[in-house]
Protein backbone atom coordinates (compact mmCIF):
# COMPACT_ATOMS: atom_id res chain seq x y z
CA UNK A 1 0.00 0.00 0.00
CA UNK A 2 1.17 3.62 -0.49
CA UNK A 3 1.48 6.49 1.78
CA UNK A 4 0.25 4.40 4.61
CA UNK A 5 -1.45 3.49 7.38
CA UNK A 6 0.49 0.73 9.23
CA UNK A 7 -2.04 -2.50 9.68
CA UNK A 8 -3.18 -1.73 13.15
CA UNK A 9 -3.27 2.07 12.06
CA UNK A 10 -5.87 1.50 9.73
CA UNK A 11 -8.00 -1.13 11.30
CA UNK A 12 -8.25 1.57 14.30
CA UNK A 13 -9.04 4.34 11.85
CA UNK A 14 -11.14 2.72 9.49
CA UNK A 15 -12.19 -0.50 11.32
CA UNK A 16 -12.88 0.15 14.57
CA UNK A 17 -15.83 2.80 13.95
CA UNK A 18 -17.63 -0.19 12.88
CA UNK A 19 -17.37 -2.81 15.37
CA UNK A 20 -20.29 -1.21 17.25
CA UNK A 21 -21.39 -4.64 18.32
CA UNK A 22 -20.12 -4.95 22.10
CA UNK A 23 -18.97 -8.28 22.01
CA UNK A 24 -16.94 -7.05 19.04
CA UNK A 25 -14.46 -5.40 22.44
CA UNK A 26 -13.74 -2.32 19.85
CA UNK A 27 -11.21 -4.92 18.06
CA UNK A 28 -9.20 -4.55 20.81
CA UNK A 29 -8.38 -8.23 21.82
CA UNK A 30 -7.77 -11.80 19.74
CA UNK A 31 -11.48 -12.28 19.13
CA UNK A 32 -15.22 -10.60 19.58
CA UNK A 33 -17.39 -12.99 22.05
CA UNK A 34 -20.97 -13.74 21.54
CA UNK A 35 -23.66 -14.50 24.12
CA UNK A 36 -25.16 -17.75 23.40
CA UNK A 37 -29.18 -17.75 23.76
CA UNK A 38 -30.20 -20.86 25.61
CA UNK A 39 -33.39 -20.54 22.68
CA UNK A 40 -31.66 -19.77 19.50
CA UNK A 41 -29.27 -21.34 16.88
CA UNK A 42 -26.45 -19.32 15.41
CA UNK A 43 -26.54 -19.44 11.73
CA UNK A 44 -23.10 -18.93 10.02
CA UNK A 45 -22.22 -18.15 6.27
CA UNK A 46 -19.17 -17.41 4.13
CA UNK A 47 -18.18 -16.01 1.31
CA UNK A 48 -15.20 -14.40 -0.72
CA UNK A 49 -14.66 -11.64 -3.65
CA UNK A 50 -12.24 -11.24 -5.59
CA UNK A 51 -11.14 -8.75 -8.42
CA UNK A 52 -11.78 -9.49 -11.34
CA UNK A 53 -13.98 -12.74 -10.63
CA UNK A 54 -16.20 -11.10 -8.75
CA UNK A 55 -16.47 -7.22 -9.18
CA UNK A 56 -13.66 -5.09 -11.85
CA UNK A 57 -11.07 -3.39 -9.81
CA UNK A 58 -12.16 -0.24 -10.78
CA UNK A 59 -15.82 -0.41 -9.64
CA UNK A 60 -16.23 2.09 -6.96
CA UNK A 61 -14.95 0.79 -3.57
CA UNK A 62 -18.04 1.56 -1.40
CA UNK A 63 -20.15 -0.81 -3.66
CA UNK A 64 -17.12 -3.57 -3.42
CA UNK A 65 -17.98 -3.09 -0.04
CA UNK A 66 -21.30 -3.07 0.00
CA UNK A 67 -21.46 -5.89 -2.40
CA UNK A 68 -19.40 -7.83 -0.24
CA UNK A 69 -21.47 -7.61 2.93
CA UNK A 70 -24.82 -8.05 1.22
CA UNK A 71 -24.22 -11.50 -0.46
CA UNK A 72 -23.70 -12.70 2.70
CA UNK A 73 -27.03 -11.10 4.34
CA UNK A 74 -28.81 -12.75 1.20
CA UNK A 75 -27.46 -16.33 2.34
CA UNK A 76 -28.62 -15.46 6.25
CA UNK A 77 -31.75 -14.06 4.73
CA UNK A 78 -32.19 -17.34 2.58
CA UNK A 79 -32.22 -19.70 5.54
CA UNK A 80 -34.61 -17.59 7.76
CA UNK A 81 -31.96 -15.94 9.79
CA UNK A 82 -31.75 -12.64 11.18
CA UNK A 83 -28.47 -10.99 10.87
CA UNK A 84 -25.88 -9.97 13.84
CA UNK A 85 -22.69 -9.21 13.05
CA UNK A 86 -19.78 -10.09 10.38
CA UNK A 87 -15.79 -11.14 10.24
CA UNK A 88 -13.50 -9.36 7.47
CA UNK A 89 -11.11 -10.74 6.17
CA UNK A 90 -9.01 -8.96 3.31
CA UNK A 91 -5.73 -9.27 0.75
CA UNK A 92 -4.85 -5.67 -0.04
CA UNK A 93 -2.60 -5.41 -2.90
CA UNK A 94 0.14 -2.80 -3.19
CA UNK A 95 -2.62 -0.45 -4.95
CA UNK A 96 -4.58 0.12 -2.18
CA UNK A 97 -4.24 3.27 -0.50
CA UNK A 98 -5.96 5.37 2.02
CA UNK A 99 -8.43 6.92 -0.37
CA UNK A 100 -9.91 3.60 -1.19
CA UNK A 101 -9.97 2.15 2.35
CA UNK A 102 -11.90 5.30 3.54
CA UNK A 103 -15.02 4.48 0.70
CA UNK A 104 -14.60 1.25 1.27
CA UNK A 105 -15.41 1.29 4.83
CA UNK A 106 -17.77 4.17 4.10
CA UNK A 107 -19.82 1.71 2.03
CA UNK A 108 -19.35 -0.68 4.87
CA UNK A 109 -20.81 1.85 7.34
CA UNK A 110 -24.41 2.91 5.26
CA UNK A 111 -24.81 -1.23 4.95
CA UNK A 112 -24.30 -1.86 8.30
CA UNK A 113 -27.03 0.98 9.43
CA UNK A 114 -29.63 -0.32 6.53
CA UNK A 115 -29.29 -3.94 7.58
CA UNK A 116 -28.71 -3.50 11.59
CA UNK A 117 -25.42 -5.42 12.03
CA UNK A 118 -21.68 -4.84 13.51
CA UNK A 119 -18.47 -5.22 12.19
CA UNK A 120 -17.20 -8.28 14.31
CA UNK A 121 -13.84 -8.64 13.60
CA UNK A 122 -11.25 -9.65 11.07
CA UNK A 123 -7.40 -10.09 9.16
CA UNK A 124 -5.53 -8.00 7.42
CA UNK A 125 -2.89 -9.06 5.19
CA UNK A 126 -1.03 -7.93 2.02
CA UNK A 127 -1.01 -9.80 -1.40
CA UNK A 128 0.92 -10.21 -4.40
CA UNK A 129 -2.20 -10.93 -5.88
CA UNK A 130 -5.51 -9.41 -6.44
CA UNK A 131 -7.66 -7.68 -3.96
CA UNK A 132 -9.81 -10.40 -1.66
CA UNK A 133 -12.23 -9.63 0.34
CA UNK A 134 -13.91 -12.65 2.62
CA UNK A 135 -16.68 -12.10 4.94
CA UNK A 136 -18.38 -14.31 7.28
CA UNK A 137 -21.99 -13.60 8.55
CA UNK A 138 -23.34 -14.52 12.06
CA UNK A 139 -26.94 -14.36 11.75
CA UNK A 140 -29.68 -16.37 14.53
CA UNK A 141 -33.28 -18.35 14.57
CA UNK A 142 -35.23 -19.71 16.77
CA UNK A 143 -33.37 -23.01 17.53
CA UNK A 144 -34.57 -25.90 15.48
CA UNK A 145 -35.95 -23.13 12.72
CA UNK A 146 -33.26 -22.55 9.97
CA UNK A 147 -34.79 -23.24 6.84
CA UNK A 148 -32.51 -25.70 4.51
CA UNK A 149 -32.33 -27.04 0.89
CA UNK A 150 -33.37 -30.58 1.55
CA UNK A 151 -37.07 -30.17 2.96
CA UNK A 152 -39.06 -29.39 -0.44
CA UNK A 153 -42.18 -31.83 -0.23
CA UNK A 154 -44.28 -33.27 -3.21
CA UNK A 155 -46.98 -30.74 -4.33
CA UNK A 156 -45.14 -27.34 -2.65
CA UNK A 157 -45.22 -24.55 -4.64
CA UNK A 158 -42.05 -22.49 -5.88
CA UNK A 159 -41.78 -19.32 -5.03
CA UNK A 160 -39.08 -16.47 -5.80
CA UNK A 161 -38.88 -12.77 -4.22
CA UNK A 162 -37.73 -9.58 -6.34
CA UNK A 163 -36.77 -10.15 -10.44
CA UNK A 164 -34.50 -12.28 -12.16
CA UNK A 165 -32.02 -11.73 -14.47
CA UNK A 166 -31.32 -7.93 -14.13
CA UNK A 167 -27.92 -8.49 -12.70
CA UNK A 168 -26.86 -10.61 -15.43
CA UNK A 169 -27.97 -7.79 -18.05
CA UNK A 170 -25.95 -5.37 -16.17
CA UNK A 171 -22.80 -7.50 -16.51
CA UNK A 172 -23.67 -7.73 -20.24
CA UNK A 173 -23.82 -3.69 -20.19
CA UNK A 174 -21.06 -3.51 -18.19
CA UNK A 175 -18.83 -6.03 -21.06
CA UNK A 176 -20.29 -3.17 -23.38
CA UNK A 177 -23.59 -4.46 -24.34
CA UNK A 178 -25.65 -1.72 -24.87
CA UNK A 179 -28.76 -0.59 -23.04
CA UNK A 180 -30.81 2.89 -23.16
CA UNK A 181 -30.98 4.26 -20.16
CA UNK A 182 -32.47 4.89 -17.92
CA UNK A 183 -32.91 0.80 -18.27
CA UNK A 184 -28.75 0.45 -18.09
CA UNK A 185 -28.28 2.44 -14.99
CA UNK A 186 -31.05 0.30 -13.37
CA UNK A 187 -29.89 -3.18 -14.36
CA UNK A 188 -26.28 -2.12 -13.70
CA UNK A 189 -27.01 -1.17 -10.59
CA UNK A 190 -28.75 -4.56 -9.56
CA UNK A 191 -25.22 -6.19 -10.24
CA UNK A 192 -22.90 -4.03 -8.52
CA UNK A 193 -25.52 -3.49 -5.72
CA UNK A 194 -27.93 -6.68 -4.78
CA UNK A 195 -30.61 -6.00 -2.14
CA UNK A 196 -30.42 -8.92 0.17
CA UNK A 197 -33.90 -9.50 1.49
CA UNK A 198 -32.89 -9.36 4.55
CA UNK A 199 -36.52 -8.50 6.34
CA UNK A 200 -38.37 -11.28 3.97
CA UNK A 201 -35.92 -14.08 5.23
CA UNK A 202 -37.35 -14.51 8.76
CA UNK A 203 -40.94 -14.08 7.78
CA UNK A 204 -40.77 -17.35 5.81
CA UNK A 205 -39.54 -19.57 8.82
CA UNK A 206 -42.58 -22.36 9.42
CA UNK A 207 -43.62 -22.40 6.37
CA UNK A 208 -40.94 -22.89 3.86
CA UNK A 209 -39.65 -26.71 3.25
CA UNK A 210 -36.80 -25.51 1.41
CA UNK A 211 -34.73 -22.20 0.27
CA UNK A 212 -32.32 -20.59 -0.94
CA UNK A 213 -30.41 -17.50 -2.30
CA UNK A 214 -30.14 -17.46 -5.90
CA UNK A 215 -26.45 -16.32 -6.92
CA UNK A 216 -25.54 -18.58 -9.38
CA UNK A 217 -28.60 -18.49 -12.07
CA UNK A 218 -32.34 -19.50 -10.50
CA UNK A 219 -32.27 -22.87 -12.62
CA UNK A 220 -29.03 -23.86 -11.26
CA UNK A 221 -29.83 -23.01 -7.91
CA UNK A 222 -33.32 -24.24 -7.29
CA UNK A 223 -31.35 -27.75 -9.18
CA UNK A 224 -29.82 -27.36 -5.46
CA UNK A 225 -33.15 -27.81 -4.19
CA UNK A 226 -34.11 -30.46 -6.56
CA UNK A 227 -30.97 -32.60 -5.79
CA UNK A 228 -30.85 -32.41 -2.19
CA UNK A 229 -34.69 -33.06 -1.29
CA UNK A 230 -34.77 -35.49 -4.09
CA UNK A 231 -37.84 -33.77 -5.90
CA UNK A 232 -38.26 -32.16 -9.49
CA UNK A 233 -39.00 -28.62 -9.81
CA UNK A 234 -41.30 -27.39 -12.64
CA UNK A 235 -40.83 -23.98 -13.35
CA UNK A 236 -43.19 -21.93 -15.42
CA UNK A 237 -41.39 -19.47 -17.82
CA UNK A 238 -43.75 -16.74 -18.78
CA UNK A 239 -44.45 -16.76 -14.32
CA UNK A 240 -40.43 -15.47 -13.64
CA UNK A 241 -40.85 -11.82 -12.46
CA UNK A 242 -38.59 -9.69 -14.76
CA UNK A 243 -38.56 -5.89 -14.65
CA UNK A 244 -39.43 -4.39 -17.02
CA UNK A 245 -36.00 -2.62 -17.95
CA UNK A 246 -35.06 -6.18 -18.32
CA UNK A 247 -37.64 -6.83 -20.46
CA UNK A 248 -36.90 -4.24 -23.11
CA UNK A 249 -33.23 -5.03 -22.89
CA UNK A 250 -33.48 -8.60 -23.26
CA UNK A 251 -36.30 -10.66 -23.73
CA UNK A 252 -34.73 -14.42 -23.26
CA UNK A 253 -36.36 -16.25 -20.66
CA UNK A 254 -33.42 -18.62 -20.65
CA UNK A 255 -31.06 -15.75 -20.31
CA UNK A 256 -32.58 -14.24 -17.35
CA UNK A 257 -32.86 -17.54 -15.84
CA UNK A 258 -29.82 -18.41 -15.68
CA UNK A 259 -27.90 -15.56 -15.39
CA UNK A 260 -25.99 -15.37 -11.56
CA UNK A 261 -25.75 -12.21 -9.36
CA UNK A 262 -29.65 -11.73 -8.60
CA UNK A 263 -29.50 -12.65 -4.78
CA UNK A 264 -33.30 -12.44 -4.26
CA UNK A 265 -34.64 -15.74 -2.38
CA UNK A 266 -36.24 -18.99 -3.90
CA UNK A 267 -38.23 -21.38 -1.87
CA UNK A 268 -40.94 -23.72 -1.61
CA UNK A 269 -43.80 -24.04 0.28
CA UNK A 270 -47.35 -25.80 0.71
CA UNK A 271 -50.23 -23.59 -0.14
CA UNK A 272 -51.29 -21.45 1.39
CA UNK A 273 -48.82 -18.62 1.79
CA UNK A 274 -49.23 -15.66 4.07
CA UNK A 275 -50.89 -12.60 2.04
CA UNK A 276 -48.52 -9.60 1.09
CA UNK A 277 -45.42 -11.42 0.52
CA UNK A 278 -43.11 -9.52 -1.94
CA UNK A 279 -42.51 -13.37 -3.64
CA UNK A 280 -44.36 -14.84 -7.02
CA UNK A 281 -45.43 -18.10 -7.79
CA UNK A 282 -42.80 -19.63 -10.08
CA UNK A 283 -43.53 -23.09 -10.16
CA UNK A 284 -44.17 -26.56 -8.08
CA UNK A 285 -42.26 -29.27 -6.93
CA UNK A 286 -42.82 -33.09 -8.67
CA UNK A 287 -41.42 -36.66 -8.17
CA UNK A 288 -38.49 -37.39 -10.10
CA UNK A 289 -35.60 -35.34 -9.95
CA UNK A 290 -33.57 -32.31 -12.11
CA UNK A 291 -35.46 -28.85 -12.92
CA UNK A 292 -37.43 -28.51 -16.16
CA UNK A 293 -38.42 -25.32 -17.65
CA UNK A 294 -41.72 -25.08 -19.42
CA UNK A 295 -43.62 -22.46 -21.98
CA UNK A 296 -47.03 -21.24 -22.07
CA UNK A 297 -47.87 -24.38 -23.83
CA UNK A 298 -46.38 -26.98 -21.31
CA UNK A 299 -43.35 -27.52 -23.64
CA UNK A 300 -40.15 -28.20 -21.89
CA UNK A 301 -37.73 -25.17 -22.99
CA UNK A 302 -34.00 -26.37 -23.47
CA UNK A 303 -31.72 -24.64 -20.99
CA UNK A 304 -27.94 -25.83 -21.97
CA UNK A 305 -26.55 -24.38 -19.32
CA UNK A 306 -28.11 -23.99 -16.18
CA UNK A 307 -26.09 -21.37 -14.24
CA UNK A 308 -22.74 -19.87 -13.32
CA UNK A 309 -19.63 -22.04 -12.51
CA UNK A 310 -16.19 -21.41 -10.81
CA UNK A 311 -14.38 -24.55 -12.28
P1 LIG B 1 -4.09 -11.60 14.97
O1 LIG B 1 -2.70 -11.18 15.16
O2 LIG B 1 -4.66 -12.47 16.03
O3 LIG B 1 -4.38 -12.03 13.57
P2 LIG B 1 -4.75 -8.96 14.34
O4 LIG B 1 -3.63 -8.22 14.95
O5 LIG B 1 -4.71 -9.31 12.92
O6 LIG B 1 -4.95 -10.27 15.18
O7 LIG B 1 -6.11 -8.19 14.60
C1 LIG B 1 -6.28 -7.37 15.73
C2 LIG B 1 -7.73 -7.07 15.90
O8 LIG B 1 -8.21 -6.36 14.75
C3 LIG B 1 -8.61 -8.30 16.04
O9 LIG B 1 -9.66 -7.96 16.93
C4 LIG B 1 -9.17 -8.49 14.66
O10 LIG B 1 -10.43 -9.14 14.70
C5 LIG B 1 -9.27 -7.07 14.17
N1 LIG B 1 -9.15 -6.97 12.70
C6 LIG B 1 -8.06 -7.14 11.93
N2 LIG B 1 -8.34 -6.94 10.63
C7 LIG B 1 -9.64 -6.63 10.57
C8 LIG B 1 -10.55 -6.34 9.53
N3 LIG B 1 -10.20 -6.34 8.24
N4 LIG B 1 -11.82 -6.08 9.84
C9 LIG B 1 -12.22 -6.11 11.13
N5 LIG B 1 -11.43 -6.38 12.17
C10 LIG B 1 -10.16 -6.64 11.89
MG1 LIG C 1 -4.32 -10.92 11.87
Amino acid sequence: MTDKLSEFGLIAKYFVPLATHPGALALSDDAAVLKAEADHDLVMTADALTAGVHFLPDDPPNLIASKALRVNLSDLAAKGAEPVGYLLALALPQSIDDAWLAEFARGLGEDQKTFGVSLLGGDTTATPGPLTIAITAIGRVPHGTMIRRSGAKLGDHVYVSGTIGDAGAGLAILQGKVAREPDAAFLIGRYRQPTPRVSLGPKLRGFANASLDVSDGLIADLGHIAETSHVRIVVEAEAIPRSDALKSFDPDIVRAATAGDDYEIAFTASSPIPAGLPVTRIGRVEAGQGVVLLDGQGQEIAVPKAGFTHF
